[in-house]
């Protein structure tokens, strides 16, 4: 049936609608009653609540009585489908921090870490899964990522000049670390004169210099840091 047009008709209207329902008052359907009813309800546009605005009172309640409330996985697996690959607007993105400040992150207690722990225990994941997540974080997309030790190229560091060049400078210099002295270890043949820029010197014996690896870290010139240095550094060529 639909609604009366008039204000007073359908206040009347309403009004019995009220009325028929007395009965429920105190009353709860029953799950499966609640699932019937939905299911009928399904589908079906509410034509009544065309041109319907919902006051800001109503709305703040509504709001209000969705806080705190769990998001079903479901929907926030589609939420998340639907946002990936795009950015939230700047505003979004503003509103999102207001909302997280001041906000206590705890850190779970013992008990709720030993039962999310237990929920962890003989999960296996697929092998393929688990080079996707391995592959994540390889290399490049390592959060640690440096520039990479000295950027020699595969084929020159398999080459056996180079193989040849590296072992000379290992003997030279005792196999020893000319920072820190330690003998052995993880040593690194580093090129004086970087590699990239003095193609010339590649292999010569005075250009090379043994470094343990922690050393070879701190020189100037490792992984990405020799950009800086040619740029302050003028060499006599
Ligand atoms: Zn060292």
């Amino acid at each position: 049936m639909p609604a009366p047009k008039t204000p007073e008709a359908k206040a009347e209207w309403k009004r019995r609608i009220r009325d028929a329902h007395v009965g429920m008052r105190g009353h709860h359907h029953s799950e499966a009653t609640k699932k019937k009813m939905s299911d009928t309800q399904k589908g079906i546009p509410r034509l009544w609540l065309l041109g319907h605005k919902t006051s800001e009172e109503t709305k703040r309640k509504i709001s209000e009585a969705q806080k705190g409330r769990p998001v079903p996985l479901e929907r926030r697996e589609k939420l998340r489908l639907a946002q990936l690959g795009k950015h939230h607007s700047d505003e979004t993105k503003q509103k999102l921090r207001a909302s997280h400040l001041g906000k206590k992150y705890r850190t779970p207690s013992p008990e709720a870490r030993k039962r999310m722990s237990e929920g962890q225990k003989g999960k296996r994941y697929s092998p393929e899964t688990r080079a996707f997540w391995s592959a994540q974080r390889k290399g490049e997309k390592h959060w640690n990522w440096k520039g990479g030790l000295t950027p020699l190229p595969d084929k020159f560091r398999t080459s056996p000049e180079y193989r040849q060049w590296r072992k000379a400078v290992l003997a030279r210099d005792d196999y020893r670390c000319i920072d820190c002295g330690e003998r052995g270890g993880r040593l690194e043949v580093d090129h004086i004169y970087p590699y990239k820029y003095f193609p010339r010197l590649r292999l010569m014996l005075e250009n090379g210099i043994t470094r343990c690896h922690d050393c070879h870290k701190k020189t100037p010139t490792y992984g990405l840091r020799v950009r800086n240095y040619m740029k302050t550094h003028a060499f006599a060529s």
